[in-house]
């Protein structure tokens, strides 16, 4: 796929990819959907969440992460003084697995093209993944409990569409164990503190903060998934 160079190539890209997931039908997730939920947040993000798969209020809403993790999430992010209109929050799977069970191998792959592609067009500096099931599209012998909180194999950007694969904890796996709050909370100062030191390693590069956000929709409600 050609580069989408400027934040509006991105934006096109990215409404694009999200117009091609509303009407696919390349697995059976298709059926059972009330709608595809593709991502959103800011086309000139430096910093791109993939979480795992739209629960149920973000199958009502469109949007990604709306309900109790999300709401962590929210908090997360305030706790390193970013909004999610800064970030760009997306799923590696952009519709909702019936009864929220774990997507199937099969459910991923189909929609991996769209993963691809939007990334492709973010070109991030950095990819934070949440939970294990994220992280093992990018970095299937990763074990989340030994690499979370730091970035992962830098020397394989390449690999990882150009960025640095920063992988989290999923904030729904912190829900269900408390225990796991505190880990993810200084896991995302850690991701805070290695993307400013990234920054000023690139003076001259757009920073977080060079903000062009895409309009969002109307906030709604949602499950998460636990480790
Ligand atoms: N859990 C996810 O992985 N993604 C969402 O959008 C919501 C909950």
């Amino acid at each position: 796929m050609e580069r989408a160079t400027t934040p509006n190539r991105v934006a096109l890209e990215l409404a694009s990819v999200a117009r091609d997931a509303s009407t696919c039908s390349a697995c059976g997730l298709s059926e059972t959907r009330r709608q595809a939920v593709p991502g959103e947040g800011s086309p000139t993000a430096a910093l791109v969440f993939v979480g795992e798969a739209p629960g149920a209020r973000e199958d009502l809403a469109g949007r990604p992460f709306v309900g109790a993790a999300g709401r962590l999430l929210d908090d997360l992010l305030t706790s390193i003084s970013l909004r999610r209109e800064e970030v760009f929050i997306l799923n590696m799977v952009k519709c909702r697995p019936p009864e929220n069970r774990n997507p199937q191998r099969s459910e991923i792959a189909a929609c991996a093209p769209f993963l691809t592609r939007q990334l492709q067009a973010l070109q991030p500096r950095v990819i934070a993944t949440l939970g294990r099931h994220a992280l093992a599209v990018f970095a299937p012998n990763a074990k989340i409990a030994e690499v979370h909180g730091r970035p992962y194999a830098q020397t394989e950007r390449e690999q990882h569409h150009g960025a640095v694969l920063f992988p989290l904890y999923h904030p729904a796996a912190a829900l269900h164990n408390g225990s796991l709050r505190p880990t993810l909370e200084r896991d995302m100062a850690a991701l805070r503190e290695y993307l400013s030191a990234d920054t000023r390693k690139g003076a001259g590069e757009a920073t977080l903060r060079e903000v062009d956000s895409v309009p969002t929709r109307p906030r709604s409600e949602t499950t998460g998934e636990a480790e």
